[in-house]
Order: structure tokens, then C-alpha cells, then sequence
């Protein structure tokens, strides 16, 4: 247990620092491990460098997994016990304050897209003006306050799921990305990225604007000024739900008022009836724009194909010959407890690896020296046991 390494920095540090193999036969030996797990070749100056510990014969000391796994002062990420998942926030790249696409940038966002930021704005305009215009009937009686407070709610939750769709690393495909331990067992070559110089995972598209490869792409949406992927699909499909139940909302309420209600208190005050005529186009706009790519959407979903593929597919006529699997719906809203999916937050997959379509060298490092500990506990075991029995 002495040899366990106190801070994160000690054990599967990435750095960029070059170092000479000769100059430790160490790290060499790491290395050659490494590829031999990953059956890739990677510059190891760039990205392989662990800095392990090392014993007397140069072999790298496993850390004990599993004395100490439940323990919240463990700086190593746990491994994923059966039925168990852990999110891998040992990314080994400290937190910059920085807005972009790229890899090392802090927080997502597309800032080089103006059509897509004047439509992202855009779309909080207009969700905004139709608040303002329910709350103005509200105050001036038009309507009954809790009716707009729902529709403030409603809208508030669109606008959430908004942002974290724009916001929302969609699925880019890092630059150490490898193929899964399936995917290396069952074909030797896999298909890489041109552009980004990368292993494509299946189902992954690359995206111009991002200028990314994004792992279940469905498309680059440019009302979110993102792309839609797998990372980002239950944010995108929220803010569909929401939009739509405002739209559907507010005719049903502006219809109830003009065909049904003829009396004094129902007739809208003459300053706001101009704002509803406008926003009565808005919603019938917003409501069949929602209900067609909430279709789409949901298209995508049952056959496992995105819209980029369907487009592919329709465009050579392939469609019948395809063999994609459903999409299962713990794959986009993630396996929390049920009232996460309808709130804007981060789903947690219960195998983010095999979501994602790639790995990480870390990953599969880790897994093999949990691989590696295990088979060692039952070795022990194995010997304890047969020294009680003679
Ligand atoms: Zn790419
Ligand atoms: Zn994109």
C-alpha cells in the first residue's frame, strides 16, 4: 500500500515534456505494454509518459485497487466494479477558462460560426418576446396567473436545455482516441479521420464547422450553433419536448380564448393583442419545426441511423441493405433515476466507452492493471488455499 501514489499527478499523467527512452528503461517498458494493450502505435513522447513507480527491476508497480476502492480520499479513478459505472473525470488536462472547439479548450462552444450564433440568439429572441408577451396578459388579466407562470416555467426549461445543448462538448473525438478492446478483436484496421488525423469510431461523423470528429453524429444544428452527437442528444431532444409543449401551450390558449370565450373577462387587453397575433404565427411556426425534427429525432432513435446517414443512404439507396441496431434510450438520457431525464443535466452512461464508440489509452491502462490485480488476488487466493488444504 506504500506504493500507492498519493496524488493524481503521480500516476497517468500525460506529458508533453519529451523524454528520451534511453534515458529510463522504465517508461520504454511502459510504452511497449501500452501498445501491445492497444495494439496502436502512438508517439509516446506526446501522450504515453506515465509517470509510474518503478521497483528494483524496472517492472511498474500496480497499484492495490482493491483494499482501498470505497475510500473518497482514492485519487485514482475507481474501475468499474459489475453493474457499477464511474464517470472518468481524470482527463489529465488541467481546467483552462477558454471557449472552443478545440481540445484543449475549456468550455465547448462554436465561436466561429456567425450564421449559427445570430440563430442561436435567435432562438432566445424569440422565446423571450413570447415570455414577455404571456406575462403582459397575465398582468393585464387576459389570462389566469398560473397559466403563465407554467408557461414561464416551460419556457425556462427550453432555454436551459438551449444552452446545454450549445455549451455540450457534442462527442468530439479526442486526439488519443483508440479503438475499443471489441472493436480490436473483432477487425485489425480501422477507419481514421483525414482531417482530423484520428481514429473515426463507427457512426461518427466529421463535422466542418466544429472542424471535429463527432462520435453518433446526427447533425450540426445551426439554431443550437452545435452539432447534435452523442454527448449532447438529451439536450437537444429536451429542448425539442419544451419548445413543442410551449407552442402546443400557448395555441391551445390563445384558441381556448378566441373560439370559446366570448365574455368581457375574456378579451385580451388592446396593447398586448398585437403581440399575441404575432406570437400566435411564431407558435404555429415553432410547433410544426418541433413536431418534424422531434419525428426525425425519434426516427433516428428506432432505427439507429442519424440524419447524415439516412441522407447518405436515401442519396446511393441503401436504406433497405442497413443494419444499424435501435438506439437504446439509456444510451441519450443515461441511467440515473428517471427525473434526470427530463431536467438539463449531464446523463451518465453506464459505459461511456462503448456510447462513444472509442476509448482512451488511460482507460484501457487502467482496466488492464485492474485485469492484471485481479488475476494476482486470485492467484493468491488460489495458493492460500491450497497451503490450508495440505
Ligand atoms: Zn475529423
Ligand atoms: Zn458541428
Amino acid at each position: 500500500m506504500s506504493s500507492y501514489p498519493e496524488t493524481s499527478s503521480e500516476i497517468g499523467t500525460a506529458s508533453t515534456t519529451h523524454q528520451a527512452s534511453s534515458s529510463s528503461s522504465s517508461p520504454s517498458l511502459l510504452r511497449s505494454c501500452l501498445s501491445r494493450t492497444c495494439g496502436c502505435q502512438i508517439d509516446p513522447s506526446e501522450y504515453l509518459d506515465y509517470k509510474f513507480k518503478y521497483n528494483k527491476n524496472g517492472e511498474a508497480i500496480i497499484p492495490d485497487f482493491t483494499n482501498d476502492t470505497t475510500s473518497a480520499s482514492s485519487s485514482l479513478p475507481r474501475i468499474r466494479n459489475p453493474g457499477e459505472h464511474y464517470i472518468d473525470s481524470h482527463n489529465d488536462q488541467p481546467f483552462s477558462f477558454s471557449f472552443g472547439t478545440a481540445e484543449e479548450k475549456g468550455i465547448w462552444m462554436n465561436s466561429g460560426d456567425q450564421a449559427g450564433s445570430i440563430m442561436a440568439s435567435l432562438v432566445w429572441l424569440l422565446m423571450t418576446y413570447s415570455a414577455v408577451t404571456v406575462t403582459l396578459l397575465t398582468v393585464t388579466e387576459g389570462i389566469p396567473p398560473i397559466l403563465g407562470m407554467i408557461y414561464t416555467f416551460l419556457c425556462t426549461m427550453a432555454l436551459a436545455s438551449h444552452a446545454k445543448t450549445s455549451l455540450t462538448d457534442p462527442g468530439s473525438v479526442p486526439r488519443a482516441a483508440v479503438p475499443m478492446e471489441e472493436q480490436r478483436r473483432e477487425s485489425p484496421s480501422h477507419s481514421m479521420c483525414g482531417q482530423c488525423q484520428t481514429f473515426k469510431p463507427l457512426m461518427s461523423h466529421h463535422c466542418r464547422i466544429c472542424n471535429r470528429c463527432v462520435s453518433r453524429m446526427d447533425h450540426h444544428c445551426p439554431w443550437m450553433n452545435n452539432c447534435v452527437g452523442a454527448a449532447n442528444l438529451k439536450h437537444f431532444i429536451l429542448f425539442l419536448i419544451y419548445t413543442w409543449t410551449c407552442a402546443a401551450y400557448s395555441l391551445v390558449l390563445f384558441g381556448w380564448n378566441y373560439f370559446f370565450c366570448a365574455d368581457e373577462d375574456c378579451t385580451f387587453h388592446v396593447l398586448v393583442i398585437h403581440l399575441v397575433r404575432a406570437m400566435t404565427f411564431l407558435c404555429i411556426g415553432a410547433f410544426l419545426f418541433t413536431s418534424s425534427m422531434l419525428m426525425n429525432v425519434t426516427y433516428g432513435l428506432m432505427t439507429g441511423i442519424g440524419t447524415i446517414d439516412r441522407l447518405k443512404k436515401k442519396a446511393t439507396n441503401t436504406m433497405s441493405q442497413s443494419d444499424e441496431e435501435p438506439i437504446p434510450l439509456k444510451d441519450v438520457f443515461g441511467i440515473g433515476g428517471y427525473h434526470t431525464w427530463l431536467l438539463p443535466v449531464d446523463p451518465v452512461f453506464d459505459d461511456y466507452d462503448r456510447v462513444m464508440g472509442y476509448s482512451m489509452p488511460q482507460r484501457l491502462l487502467r482496466e488492464q492493471q485492474f485485469m492484471e490485480q485481479a488475476s494476482l488476488k486470485a492467484q493468491m487466493e488460489g495458493g492460500a488455499g491450497t497451503v490450508e488444504m495440505t
